[in-house]
């Protein structure tokens, strides 16, 4: 074991002067200006670091531990799967008995209509191969002007070139020359912060499908390829979908024959309560992109689940212009596919879709009891183990902080000093929620409670 076999002293030059953190303020990290944390090991919802701190985890890491910490098997799978066999690829053919057996395990829990499951390592990685089988679909049914995606302001499918394009916040697109044509994006489905506030749920939801339409048409109809969209809005600031949003969205993109991409890189697997997004909310995807939740980060592994409409074009495809040339070489890594067929076994025999529902409305309800009422919490929303809350600086005429004052940070800082992790969402002053599905009301309870005392100790 890697351990006190390091001095801390050690420890902490190297990771300031030779690891490069992602999503991190490089020049203080490498300064020491900033706190740096070494996580050293964890079981069920908590975990500890090097200093022997512990905390409770209530974002799953980055919303992907659902199963919760410490699972051995998960780990024996993995341990005997890299005795077995460490390694082979998928190419031509090739294949393993986990990533098969995974394949349709996945394909078995999906949504109706569903086919094939493409493997990759990371949701950004899946993104990119939706938006190049979308290409693909339309070079092979003849329609080569037929190429640009939308997606929504405020949505977030990754990293990469195109996937880092998808994406619609600001933080993930300066200074990369980003977002790349041909992606555009439209309204976030945000009700809290519509700018017309005299405007119901489903007036808002109206608004938003009018204003798709309004963009495919200046676009012409006949350049728009696809949408994508997280069922809930995820790192754009945990927003479910207002009242109607999807079926309104849904008829719009049949009108203009318009492939829909499901991103339920976070919603798959049961964090809603339901076993996917798409379920939750009767959304019927072409594409579904997934990550996270199917292994429970116990190995890095994503998918792209293509429906079987799209595989009967993708099959004429090949048919037509031979295999296609598209994979990694650790597509549907045996690891990696024996933690997702021990993972996803969990996930059934812990009963967690049921405990995710269940606790996840008790952990709203009891947010919302703890601080529903205070003076600067504009608003408390959640979908199962979702949940944010939202803080302002006028609740009555919602005007919100400035940033450069960083309110949110303050107050998730305030709750890790509590003993809870949570996170500040990037943008806006939003505390986020996303814990392992297998959170008990007593440990929800203690989340709330961390919560509140953090929101009372930095804004009174
Ligand atoms: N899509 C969604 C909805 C996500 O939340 C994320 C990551 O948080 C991604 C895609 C990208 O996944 P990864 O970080 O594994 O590339």
């Amino acid at each position: 074991m890697l351990d006190r076999a390091v001095s801390d002293n050690e420890l902490n030059a190297w990771d300031r002067d030779h690891f490069f953190h992602p999503s991190t303020h490089m020049a203080q990290h490498a300064r020491g200006e900033t706190p740096n944390r070494i996580i050293t090991g964890a079981e069920g919802v908590y975990i500890t670091d090097r200093n022997g701190k512990s905390s409770l985890d209530a974002f799953a890491g980055l919303y992907c531990v659902n199963v919760g910490y410490g699972r051995t098997k998960i780990a024996e799978a993995i341990a005997e799967q890299a005795a077995q066999l460490p390694y082979y690829h998928a190419y031509v053919g090739h294949g393993s008995q986990p990533s098969i057996t995974l394949a349709k395990m996945i394909i078995d829990r999906a949504p109706k209509g569903m086919s094939r499951v493409f493997f990759g390592l990371s949701g950004s990685d899946a993104n990119e191969t939706n938006i190049k089988l979308v290409w693909y679909i339309n070079n092979v049914l003849g329609r080569p002007d037929k190429k640009k995606i939308i997606s929504r302001w405020r949505g977030y499918h990754g990293s990469g070139l195109m996937s880092g394009s998808l994406t619609g916040l600001a933080a993930f697109h300066n200074l990369f020359d980003l977002p790349k044509p041909p992606i555009l994006h439209t309204e976030a489905p945000y009700y809290f912060r519509r700018e017309d506030r005299s405007q119901s749920e489903e007036q808002f939801a109206d608004h938003c499908a009018a204003k798709l339409e309004e963009l495919i048409l200046a676009e012409g109809p006949d350049t728009i390829a696809a949408f994508i969209g997280e069922p809930v809005l995820g790192t754009g600031g945990i927003v479910p979908p207002p009242r109607t949003y999807w079926e309104k969205i849904q008829a719009v993109l049949s009108k203009y024959d318009i492939l829909l991409i499901a991103d339920e890189v976070i919603t798959g697997f049961g964090r809603l309560g339901s076993m996917f997004g798409s379920d939750h909310y009767g959304i019927k995807p072409d594409l579904i992109t997934i990550a996270k939740g199917l292994t429970s980060a116990y190995a890095p592994l994503s998918g792209v689940i293509v429906s079987e409409k799209v595989w009967r074009i993708l099959e004429k495809g090949s048919d037509e212009f031979g295999p296609i040339g598209h994979g990694w070489t650790y597509s549907s890594h045996p690891l990696c596919a024996a933690a997702g067929v021990a993972n996803l076994e969990l996930v059934d025999e812990l009963d967690l879709v049921a405990n995710a529902g269940s606790v996840g409305a008790y952990f709203k309800q009891a947010l919302t009891d703890a601080l529903g009422a205070h003076n600067h919490v504009g608003e408390i929303r959640g979908e199962g183990l979702m949940a944010a809350v939202e803080l302002v600086k006028d609740r009555d005429d919602r005007i919100f902080f400035d940033a450069s004052e960083k309110v949110g940070p303050r107050v998730v800082a305030a709750m890790l000093e509590n003993g809870v992790i949570g996170r500040a969402m990037p943008q806006g002053d939003i505390m986020g929620f996303a814990p392992p599905l297998c959170l008990t009301r007593e440990e929800a309870d203690i989340v709330v409670s961390a919560a509140a005392k953090a929101v009372k100790s930095v804004l009174g």
